[in-house]
């Protein structure tokens, strides 16, 4: 079966103030249906159309040659989205406990010193992409990617993401990226993150 984009898990306004409504409705609606589109044409009638998009971004030496770019940016898109909206939630904010906050704790020294790293990848990846916490195997990190590549396809658990495209933000906080990022931090579904943990 093709893909398709989620349903949000809240009403678009449900961010709000943090994330605004416009937005929302764009993101999801346009933007994220749009990654759907393109990359359900281009798995149309291959071996790999029924593949939980998952699987095909951990292992895209398996698409065809001709259509690998279009499925890396496109399926990467369906992928990261759809991990973005669950990963956020208007009772989100505060701060993690448990085992995710030991192994944050354990990785970068505090839960303000992650905050910061996270920030830094975000504001400091050049033009469009995400910033993630993954676990690497060993332990918790912090990376960025451009466009919409996804940790998965070099082996990484994504933990969570925050996407730094300008469509993400830019009709509320115009260029203030930093500023974006300040207040996505009260939206972030901790449990859910916790979740990913392996
Ligand atoms: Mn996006």
């Amino acid at each position: 079966m093709a893909y398709e984009v989620p349903p949000l898990p809240y009403d678009y306004d449900a961010l709000e103030p943090h994330i605004d409504e416009a937005t929302m409705r764009l993101h999801h609606d346009k933007h994220h249906q749009a990654y759907v589109d393109k990359v359900n044409g281009a798995l149309e009638g291959t071996e790999h159309a029924d593949a939980p998009i998952a699987d095909v971004l951990r292992n895209l030496e398996a698409i065809p040659q001709d259509k690998r770019t279009v499925v890396r940016n496109n399926g990467g898109g369906h992928y990261n989205h759809s991990l973005f909206w669950e990963w956020m939630s208007p009772d989100g904010g505060g701060e993690p406990d448990g085992d995710l906050r030991a192994a944050i704790d354990d990785a970068f020294g505090s839960f303000d010193d992650f905050k910061a790293k996270m920030k830094e990848a975000g504001v400091n990846q050049f033009g469009s992409g995400w910033a993630w916490l993954v676990h690497d195997g060993s332990g918790l990190a912090v990376v960025s990617s451009a466009n919409q590549d996804n940790p998965i396809s070099d082996g990484r658990t994504p933990l969570l993401g925050v996407d730094v495209w300008e469509h993400a933000y830019y009709l509320k906080y115009n260029n203030r990226r930093p500023d974006y990022i300040d207040a996505w931090w009260n939206v972030v579904n901790w449990p859910k993150v916790a979740e990913g943990l392996p």
